[in-house]
């Protein structure tokens, strides 16, 4: 392809994402198709000769649309959103133009600027403390784009272990490995975190406890503090509490302000996991759960989830950039530049090496949108209000949870105290794994005249049945319902 030819395909393409998002409602978001469905539609083997666009393209209806779940469709209420905008998708085309690897600040100045910049607009609009600004008299600390959440949570992780160790072994007399001293560390989460906690644990060797939580499904300080003592009891070493700000199941609010007080007591990292519900903190009215940030250590989201910059796009701040430094600090040669002292090197704020120009798309986003229309956004939460309502005004369901920002969950009202108040019918539940059943057992003594034939369709003894049916259809693959309030201006 010469440059001639991807200009006119480009236009064509935005043509053609223009009306597939302008469309997208009427696709049916999820796909129908098996695994190993696309090995009878492809090739083998790459071409060894060149294929021409045209054929290339047609593919994309033929092979990759029927095997598509519309995450940007109107109709997703599954997971959480993900969301992307026009500008958003503008600034990746022009990263993906000019496709810097940015891992210091000499390797593409503007890069690393931008990032810096925009992450303190980010912390100042979302109103985080201004310890994690990179540009304030006071702050040791600053934001920076990670690939995920789960991601982040691991290097908050790495350097709450780092930390600890560094400290065990000053206090320490003699040389103890760092592998015997890790295996005395246990960190804190509840029963409700996301499984990138768990992971993290699996991947560094590090006990996690999954505390549970209230009725709220909320870790308190509380229930904290009790397996902090537990653990010092046997021995062990707390260093770290990964406290979740909307949780994915429920959307459930840790109490921050009581975990961070037992964590500055107790001298533990506070990490702030908010991967969905830290966008909603544009809105004042909606930053009572941060109640308590000021003891955090580190804090995530995900403005790749509600705020429409698309994935990969995660915020993730730190109070003491020394001690993400000291955790992924290298320094060979051929990275060194005589900047680094002034400067910040992002490489060693991550994982990997290498990092794309992710700021791009949310300095457009931020800028396009501006903080009002960002808000105005996030306020279409009163559409998870009206559905709560509806849910709530209709006595076949309940809500099981409280509803927070946009996720409302539901359930059937437990079908069983009608069905046995009538007194026609007894039956018993069940907990099968994490679900409640009911048993209907047909043993009954055959002396006992049978049920009549119409039964199971005389509306009168059994009219709810009826209703159960067509509501069950409602609950069959996710009875987590939130708003994905799809693209404002696709729509
Ligand atoms: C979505 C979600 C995550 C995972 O985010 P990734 O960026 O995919 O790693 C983590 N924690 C919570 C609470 C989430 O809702």
């Amino acid at each position: 392809m010469q440059a001639e030819e991807y200009n006119r395909r480009g236009k064509q393409l935005v043509d053609y994402i223009t009306q597939y998002l302008g469309s997208v409602r009427d696709r049916r978001v999820i796909p129908d198709v098996k695994p190993g469905y696309m090995k009878d539609l492809i090739p083998d083997c790459a071409p060894a000769e060149p294929e021409d666009w045209d054929h290339i393209w047609d593919d994309v209806e033929k092979v990759i649309m029927p095997g598509m779940v519309h995450w940007q469709s109107p109709h997703m209420h599954a997971y959480y959103p993900s969301l992307t905008s026009w500008p958003s998708m503008l600034g990746d085309m022009l990263a993906d133009a000019l496709n810097c690897v940015g891992f210091t600040w000499a390797s593409s100045p503007a890069c690393t600027e931008l990032e810096l910049n925009v992450m303190d607009w980010l912390c100042k609009a979302l109103g985080l403390p201004s310890f994690f600004l990179h540009h304030h008299p006071d702050s040791r600390g600053g934001g920076i784009l990670q690939s995920t959440v789960s991601e982040s949570t691991l290097v908050a992780l790495l350097a709450a272990r780092k930390d600890k160790i560094l400290q065990l072994r000053s206090e320490l007399d003699q040389d103890v490995d760092e592998s015997i001293l890790n295996s005395r560390l246990v960190a804190y989460t509840s029963d409700q975190a996301h499984s990138s906690v768990e992971k993290a644990g699996l991947i560094t060797l590090v006990k996690i406890r999954f505390l549970p939580t209230d009725e709220h499904l909320s870790l308190t300080g509380d229930t904290l503090k009790q397996a902090i003592g537990e653990d010092r009891r046997r021995g062990l070493v707390p260093f770290m509490v990964c406290a979740t700000l909307g949780t994915t199941g429920v959307c459930a609010f840790d109490r921050l302000s009581e975990l961070g007080s037992v964590c500055s007591e107790e001298a533990l990292w506070l990490h702030v996991d908010a991967a969905y519900a830290g966008s909603a903190y544009f809105c004042p009215e909606l930053r009572w759960s941060l109640d308590g940030i000021e003891y955090a250590d580190s804090f995530v989201f995900n403005p790749s989830k509600w705020m429409m910059v698309h994935f990969d796009c995660t915020a993730f701040w730190v109070k003491d950039k020394y001690k993400l430094q000291q955790t992924f600090s290298v320094d060979p040669v051929y990275l060194r530049h005589e900047n680094s002292q002034a400067a910040t090197d992002f490489m060693h704020w991550q994982i990997p090496l290498s990092r794309r120009f992710r700021s791009l798309k949310l300095w457009f986003v931020m800028r396009s949108f501006g903080l009002k229309n960002l808000q105005a956004h996030i306020r279409h939460v009163r559409m998870a209000k009206l559905f709560e309502s509806k849910i709530r005004s209709d006595p076949n369901f309940e809500v099981p949870a409280d509803r927070h920002l946009g996720l409302v969950v539901f359930c059937l009202k437990e079908l069983l105290r009608r069905l046995t108040r009538s007194g026609s019918m007894y039956l018993i539940p069940a907990d099968l794994h994490s679900k409640r059943i009911i048993r209907f057992t047909v043993t009954s003594h055959p002396k006992i005249p049978p049920y009549p034939e119409n039964y199971f369709f005389n509306p009168e003894n059994v009219g709810f049945l009826a209703t159960f049916k067509s509501s069950s259809l409602l609950i069959k693959y996710n009875v987590a319902i939130c708003s994905c309030w799809a693209l404002k201006c696709f729509l």
